[in-house]
């Protein structure tokens, strides 16, 4: 399980340059690189029950294609989720994405 750091100051999961939440999924089906990831679990706006910054997170990827994916889970010992102005997922992306082709 990764620990994340996160630039997302927009996402409401977002505690200080880090994400508050103990599990979430980032998407990148045939990604080939960092941009084509995103941070599906980013959520604009509402009220996040208990935040635990400080943690590492059960990561869910689809991004097969990276070389810490093992099954669908990110094995990295910590990853760089950037989005300093996202508004929505889609402006997310992993930058710790690394090939594996
Ligand atoms: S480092 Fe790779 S496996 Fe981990 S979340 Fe980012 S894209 Fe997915």
């Amino acid at each position: 399980m990764p620990f994340v750091s996160c630039s997302a100051a927009g996402c409401v999961y977002n505690c200080s340059r880090q994400c508050g939440l103990t599990a979430l999924r980032v998407s990148g089906e045939k990604a080939r690189r960092a941009a084509s990831t995103c941070c599906a679990s980013f959520c604009g706006d509402g009220d996040p029950a208990a935040l635990r910054p400080d943690e590492f997170s059960a990561v869910s990827c689809s991004a097969e294609t990276c070389r810490h994916n093992v099954s669908g889970r990110c094995e990295a010992g910590c990853i760089d989720v950037r989005g300093q102005r996202a508004a929505c997922a889609e402006q997310t992306e992993c930058a710790s994405f690394a090939p594996n082709f």
